[in-house]
């Protein structure tokens, strides 16, 4: 809704401009750990995810783990080998069962970080009492389980019950619908980071049971054993399988597909709060950009794109380039009759606009010789910005 309320100053930007950037010399500038200015018309666009026509649907992005077909059996393997168990995991009515004695099924497919939905159900027939009815888990990497158990008025441990992160954390809430019924899981997973023995982000789990949540940015750090606590500085990989566990009872699955998450800034991503180092690499790039499409540009389009580099860099082949370029522009204004100046109107306010905001936020020096002239000319010309 934000940009809604932007939009009158929108479209007065859009005005002054033709191709040098609607949304330049804007919001607060970049940083020491801001690659972007505030409302940055260069900051990457988010990529299109078409959603499912319902809640549950794989959106666009998503990768299919299991779509109910036999064919995407393919996308699992057994973790025991054949000859040490008693039974394969099955696909039967567009679900895929947990079989006794088959042992946990795990996808090919690795990955980390991660936007998860399975959808699950209990038998309909209740069997066992606590931990003994519709058991299985969610393995995020075989590493961290989210449990699955049929809690339907059958109570455990707070830390196993269904949409715990088991021996860790409980589920804020017990939202389960009646054995017999399909139960959605959605996970938003954040696996820990550990470099060289130093815990750079504990991992989090914010979990969904029927749409309830259960669990909200919930911290991995210690968590995910039977009986056990693991310890503070376990180092999970980039990257591994989803685990479906064999827990012995019979609990089907349908639905199930992921989509990766956007890198952490601690992981190179360009989101969020970034190192000094990984800003000004992002910033120089950004600038270089802009001094390549200036390159492609004539006239006083050149000069407005080599000026939004300096939001990002300061170079001294670009002020000198700058400074010419303005003198060139704005020496022969300063002889026109103030009818002939009106055609330069746009121009000059936007360039009021721009260098006003490179001096304020010292890119530019506060008496620097073109803003002094183009002030001048504006209030001669009674043009306001
Ligand atoms: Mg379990």
């Amino acid at each position: 809704m934000r940009s809604w309320s932007l939009l009158p100053e929108v479209i007065l930007l859009l005005s002054f401009s033709s191709q040098a950037g609607a949304m330049a010399f804007f919001g607060d500038p970049p940083d020491a750990n801001h690659p972007w200015a505030v409302h940055d018309s260069n900051r990457p666009q988010p990529p299109t995810v078409q959603p499912g026509a319902f809640a549950g649907d794989a959106p666009s992005d998503a990768i299919i783990l299991f779509d109910g077909t036999e064919a995407s059996l393919e996308n699992w393997y057994h973790i025991k080998d054949a000859e040490q168990r008693q039974a394969d995991w099955t696909v039967k009515d567009g679900a895929l069962h947990s079989v006794r004695g088959a042992g946990s099924l795990a996808s090919r497919v690795e990955f980390g970080d991660c936007q998860l939905h399975v959808e699950w159900m209990a038998p309909s027939e209740i069997k066992g009492t606590g931990q003994g009815r519709g058991n299985s888990g969610i393995f995020l990497m075989g590493m961290v389980e989210v449990q699955v158990l049929d809690n339907f008025q059958n109570p455990t441990y707070a830390d196993g019950t269904v949409g715990a992160i088991y021996g860790l954390m409980p589920p804020a809430a017990n939202s389960l619908r009646e054995p017999g019924e399909w139960q959605r899981t959605d996970i938003i997973f954040r696996r820990p980071i550990v470099r060289d023995g130093v815990v750079l982000d504990e991992g989090s789990m914010t979990v969904l049971i029927n749409g309830v949540v259960v669990q909200d940015n919930a911290s991995l750090a210690g968590g995910g054993g039977w009986k056990a606590r693991k310890p503070l500085d376990r180092v999970f990989p980039e990257q591994g399988s989803l685990h479906l566990q064999d827990h012995g009872d019979p609990v089907r699955f349908r639905n199930i597909w992921y989509r990766p998450l956007r890198p952490r800034a601690l992981e190179g991503g360009v989101e969020g709060r970034l190192s000094a180092e990984a800003t000004q690499a992002i910033r120089a790039v950004t600038a270089s950009d802009l001094i390549d499409q200036a390159a492609q540009l004539e006239g006083m389009e050149q000069t407005f794109k080599l000026l939004e580099s300096l939001v990002y860099q300061e170079s001294d082949a670009v002020r000198r380039s700058v400074d010419t370029s303005l003198k060139t522009y704005l020496i022969p204004l300063s002889e026109m009759s103030s009818q002939a100046l009106e055609s330069h109107k746009n121009t000059v306010r936007k360039l009021d606009r721009a260098l006003a905001y490179l001096a304020k936020h010292g890119r530019l020096p506060a008496d620097y010789f073109a803003l002094a002239i183009v002030q001048q000319l504006c209030e001669q010309q009674a043009w306001k910005n």
